[in-house]
């Protein structure tokens, strides 16, 4: 039997064994609670200190600014609901094409959406506009899980630096945050702060060949978050600094090997599927990233068939796999329903080779060549 192609690296990543090496120790010798007195245990303390300071320094923040917690979702969750309880009356806007994890949160405290164009990224015009003197933190993620859309951050963080700056001037005291969610993004793009204009970040253990249920919370120093976790999952922790260590240190050589492969792949899909075309913007696009539509198709159908033939992909994100909702991300596009639901999204990584774009490519150009027949 062939060996089966993983295409679904934006939903899981395999762990790094680099990554597992570093946190083997802290499951068995040094399993110590690092909140312990003795020597041991403060040996054990030492190490997530490392792990921060390692992340610090990918981000070009403080360590005191670096917090781990379970999980992406909660990390987002944490960050969001940390400015709303400061500032209750206020208001939240972010992008209509935010993970369910911003979503959620912005949807349960009426928050608004900013509109994105239809090439998923985010319309600045509009943005400028929905910043009105309520608005206290705006959430745009880094890039898209779906359609692998790159957000222009900077751009963002010197408008909100404009509008600090007005609200100075006019007297009006209320602070705004930018917040990121920047899952998909570490692998491939920078992720210092400062440059970014950013006063939260966060980062996915899970999606950088690391640990799942492992993220990075940054908040900006003068925010003096503090985040209580109870008992710290120190294998976790480190494993999560050391896969994002390793992923920052690859990200340009990755990005361009995936670049050539991502380019194969559409023009491969071109040659071989009548009328396909590509969701999410061309030029600012995860390199890993290949989102379709083939007018006339079903994705569940498809799914299964490249299931069935060793080829693991996806339609909208793994969040919604299971929903009969169209993804609010092409929906937000101007995707229709029905083209949604004739979307795939295929996502390479770094087990990813020439044959396996060739061979899935060839399998569902057959598939829906038998369909369309
Ligand atoms: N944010 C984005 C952009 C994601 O892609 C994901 C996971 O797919 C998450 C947040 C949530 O991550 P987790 O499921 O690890 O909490």
């Amino acid at each position: 039997m062939t060996k089966p192609i993983y295409l679904d690296y934006a939903a899981a990543t395999p762990l790094d064994e680099r990554v597992l090496a570093a946190m083997q120790p802290y499951f068995s010798d040094a399993f110590y609670n690092p909140a312990a007195t003795y020597v041991s245990a403060q040996n054990v303390r030492k190490a997530v200190e490392t792990a921060r300071s390692q992340v610090a320094a990918l981000l070009g923040a403080r360590p005191a600014e670096v917090h781990f917690l379970p999980g992406a979702t909660a990390a987002d969750r944490f960050a969001l609901e940390y400015i709303l309880a400061r500032h209750p009356d206020k208001r939240l806007l972010a992008s209509a094409v935010e993970h369910p994890s911003v979503r959620r949160v912005v949807q349960g405290h009426g928050g608004s959406e900013v509109p994105v164009k239809s090439d998923g990224i985010v319309d600045l015009r509009a943005l400028q506009k929905q910043i009105n003197d309520d608005v206290v933190l705006v959430s745009i993620m880094y890039a898209n899980n779906e359609v692998g859309a790159i957000q222009p951050l900077a751009d963002i963080g010197r408008l909100l630096t404009q509008v600090r700056e007005q609200r100075r001037q006019a007297g009006n005291p209320l602070p705004l945050y930018f917040h990121t969610d920047a899952t998909q993004a570490a692998n491939y793009l920078d992720l210092h702060v400062s440059r970014l204009g950013v006063d939260f970040m966060v980062l996915n253990g899970g999606k950088v060949y690391g640990p799942k249920q492992m993220a990075v919370l940054f908040a900006n120093g003068s925010l003096d978050l503090h985040v209580h976790t109870g008992t710290e999952n120190v294998p976790g922790i480190v494993g999560c600094a050391r896969a994002l260590e390793l992923v920052q240190h690859d990200r340009h050589t990755e990005s361009r090997r995936l670049q050539i492969l991502q380019k194969l792949f559409f023009h491969l899909l071109a040659e071989k599927i009548p009328n396909v075309t590509v969701n999410g913007s061309i030029k600012h696009r995860l390199p890993s990233n290949v989102h379709i539509t083939m007018p006339g198709q079903d994705n569940e159908r498809l799914l299964m068939a490249l299931d069935e033939a060793g080829i693991m992909a996806a339609a909208g994100s793994a969040c919604q796999a299971s929903s009969e909702e169209p993804s609010h991300v092409l929906t937000a596009m101007g995707v229709s329903d029905g083209a949604a639901q004739a979307s795939l999204r295929f996502t390479m990584g770094r087990g990813t080779t020439e044959a396996d774009i060739r061979r899935a490519v060839d399998v569902l150009a057959g598939l829906v060549a038998s369909h369309s027949a």
